[in-house]
């Protein structure tokens, strides 16, 4: 089946009651029918309903949900895109090991990379998006992991899939990519050959700003490159704190089970319910919104780039953009609604950030409503000009997040902005 159907579909058959929509599972804790069926769910015989932290009937539709639309094998929702990501880096690495990773990344992934895995052991060794293959001689027998993203979060860069699939291949290290800005909907990494996604799904996902959640989805490849490799031996040797189980010798997705019954079990950013029931109604319109989205932000990344005030425009299917080709060749139908421009000075970015009406000053995206951002003065306001340069943002830098307004009054409200 197709995207836009399998996002209103997939994962739920009527509950029962006929419910049409998905219900809410609003529980903590599950009856067992007797002490024999408990110590089935436990042995894992049997699957079934334990523990909210572990797994819950509304999550377990959004999980399933997830990975049809990514084409993987399996999902866990967890309670923030931080927290899939942390798991899904924890459930390869420990001291000792290393992550090598493309330096064009969300924020809040370089400063767990950069400073907080480092107090527990774990290394990062970063190369340039643009120079794939440098990320081929930072690889060593404890590189556990090769982290990118597919539309990178706040540089717009788009990476060359083929050249670090085939490194990491060649290497049998697990791919792990961050789609959180493509989406489901315009960029599947599974299908290009990673093993591993993740999302925030507080973003697109929502749509509206609604709530935070993430999810890891586990591609098709992950166990083979799993199975008895001397890289990974917590898949494949007995796990004592669940009863000696090996992940890769039980019949469900390893990478995934191994996160849910012992990083989520232990350490416990399980999603609300609720949360989970937002981002099942968010899917249902995904595919129409990241359409509208992408049509409008390159409409407004061309527009702006013909405007006398700006000097840059940062838009992957612009022509010309460092990312284009990549784009024209990984995104399907569309570059999501993430733009960057470039004016001449730090206080004429700000002046354009304070003028405009319709976009709010809002660090975020992926939300309905359209979002300005003039990162120099607010999120890279710390940063010396030496890393402000290293980050991609000059002085007079300004990100939009396009939302679903009428795109003409989006460009007017820019248009009386920029003066
Ligand atoms: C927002 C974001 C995250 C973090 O997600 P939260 O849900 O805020 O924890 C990770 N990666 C990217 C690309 C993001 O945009």
């Amino acid at each position: 089946m197709r995207k836009e159907t399998l996002a209103l579909h997939a994962g739920y058959e009527k509950d029962c009651q006929n419910s049409m929509a998905v219900p809410i599972y609003m529980t903590t804790a599950y009856a067992f029918d007797s002490a024999e069926h408990a110590a089935d769910l436990f042995a894992l015989k049997e699957l079934g309903n334990i523990y909210t932290r572990i797994g819950n009937p509304t999550t377990d539709f959004l999980e399933k949900r997830y990975a049809a639309l990514e084409g993987g094998e399996a999902a866990l929702a967890t309670a923030s895109g931080m927290s899939a990501i942390t798991y899904a880096i924890l459930n390869l690495c420990e001291a000792g090991d290393n992550v090598v990773a493309s330096k064009q990344l969300y924020g809040g992934t370089i400063t767990l990379l950069t400073h907080t895995l480092k107090r527990y052991g774990i290394e990062v060794r970063m190369f340039d998006v643009h120079s794939p293959n440098e990320a081929e001689r930072l690889v060593d027998e404890r590189t556990k992991l090769l982290f990118f993203e597919t539309i990178s979060n706040p540089s717009i860069d788009v990476p060359n899939f083929g050249t670090l699939v085939d490194i990491a291949n060649e290497k049998g290290v697990i791919t792990v990519v961050d789609n959180t800005v493509a989406s489901p909907i315009l960029c599947n990494p599974i299908e290009l050959g990673v093993d591993v996604v993740v999302h925030s799904t507080s973003k697109y996902t929502t749509g509206q700003g609604l709530a935070l959640g993430g999810i890891i989805v586990e591609g098709g490849s992950a166990k083979e490159k799993l199975k008895d490799k001397k890289r990974y031996p917590q898949f494949n040797e007995p796990d004592a704190s669940y009863h000696g189980l090996v992940y890769n010798e039980t019949p469900f997705p390893p990478f995934v089970l191994r996160a849910r019954l012992s990083l989520l079990r232990d350490m416990g950013a399980a999603p609300s319910p609720f949360n989970s029931w937002l981002f099942i109604q968010g899917l249902e319109h995904l595919s129409l919104r990241m359409r509208q989205h992408s049509s409008s932000a390159l409409e407004i990344a061309k527009w702006l780039s013909s405007h006398p005030k700006v000097k840059k425009v940062n838009y992957p299917l612009l022509k010309g953009d460092k990312s284009f080709e990549n784009a024209s060749k990984y995104l399907k139908g569309g570059a999501s609604g993430l733009l960057s421009f470039e004016v001449e000075s730090f206080d004429e970015a700000k002046k354009i950030a304070n003028s405009v009406e319709l976009f709010s000053r809002v660090v975020n995206i992926g939300d309905s409503k359209s979002i300005i951002t003039h990162p120099a003065s607010t999120t890279h306001q710390q940063l010396t000009h030496e890393e402000l340069e290293a980050a991609g943002v000059t002085p007079g830098l300004i990100r939009l997040s396009i939302g679903l307004e009428a795109v003409e009054d989006l460009i007017e409200d820019l248009e009386r902005a920029l003066g």
